[in-house]
């Protein structure tokens, strides 16, 4: 890979289609290590799929997605391994019910990493207490509030020890009261130096912590810049609209 030796990730020219629908067109975009990356745009935009191709959820019509040396996108790439890599961050946490606190951040440093219980119980245990919910290592999900339960998708990928961390809206699905505690373990991440890419309706947010912004619509990046410039100074009319409307 060219470029920089600090590039952790890059997207070259990536397409996706749906049927005859091209929902993902022509997409670049690259994500030096440390970065905090914000998405925003439009429902239907494509932003879900673009996050999903990132971690190797979709199947993608043309063009590269690299981590680091390693093409995500090469046939005989190793997906576990790549996805190990990268944690994900979803809108309805994803959390297995059936499963204890506990056990869902166990499950991948046991099966993915191969890890012996005692030692993934050190590590589950420190992520649930940095996201401050050590108390609940023996309750379900279900027995948690959607702030908390994001939390503990947000503790499970930390588990794993990513390079770069996705969220895709995180804090869409929460009640107002959540928000708060969501966003804050989120800026506590962007302290301690995570890469990062956030899709977020949270303009306040995005444009506190990104230090650079992507318009995308229609399945298209419309615009990039840093957060001042997308917030405030965004040259294409799409953008401002975007902007303006949701303010
Ligand atoms: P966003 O996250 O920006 O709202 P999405 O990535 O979810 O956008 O969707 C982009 C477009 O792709 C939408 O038109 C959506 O209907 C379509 N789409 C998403 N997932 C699928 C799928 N699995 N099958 C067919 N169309 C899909
Ligand atoms: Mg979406």
């Amino acid at each position: 890979m060219t470029g920089s030796a600090t590039q952790l990730m890059r997207v070259s020219h990536l397409t996706k289609r749906f049927g005859e629908h091209t929902v993902l067109d022509d997409v670049s975009l690259d994500v030096t290590a440390g970065e905090v990356k914000g998405i925003i745009g439009p429902s239907g935009a494509g932003k879900s799929t673009l996050i999903r191709c990132l971690n190797g959820l979709e199947p993608i019509d043309a063009g590269e997605i690299w981590l680091d040396d390693t093409e995500l996108t090469a046939r005989k790439a190793d997906m576990d391994a790549l996805r190990s890599r990268i944690g994900f961050v979803f809108q309805d946490f994803n959390l297995f019910t059936h499963l204890t606190v506990a056990d869902n951040l166990m499950l991948g440093l046991r099966r993915v990493r191969g890890l012996k219980r005692a030692e993934a119980e050190t590590i589950a245990r420190r992520e649930l207490d940095r996201v401050g919910l050590a108390e609940k290592w023996r309750a379900y999900p279900a027995e948690l509030s959607g702030g908390q339960q994001q939390r503990v998708s947000i503790a499970r990928a930390l588990a794993m020890q990513p390079e770069l961390m996705l969220f895709d809206e995180p804090t869409s699905a929460l009640d107002p009261e959540s928000v708060g505690s969501v966003l804050r373990v989120m800026r506590e991440l962007v302290a301690e130096g995570m890469t990062m890419i956030i899709v977020s309706h949270e303009m306040a947010f995005i444009e506190a912590v990104a230090d650079d912004v992507l318009f995308m619509a229609e399945g298209r990046v419309v615009e990039e810049g840093s957060a001042r410039q997308i917030f405030h100074e965004a040259r294409e009319q799409r953008t401002r609209g975007f902007i303006d409307g949701i303010a």
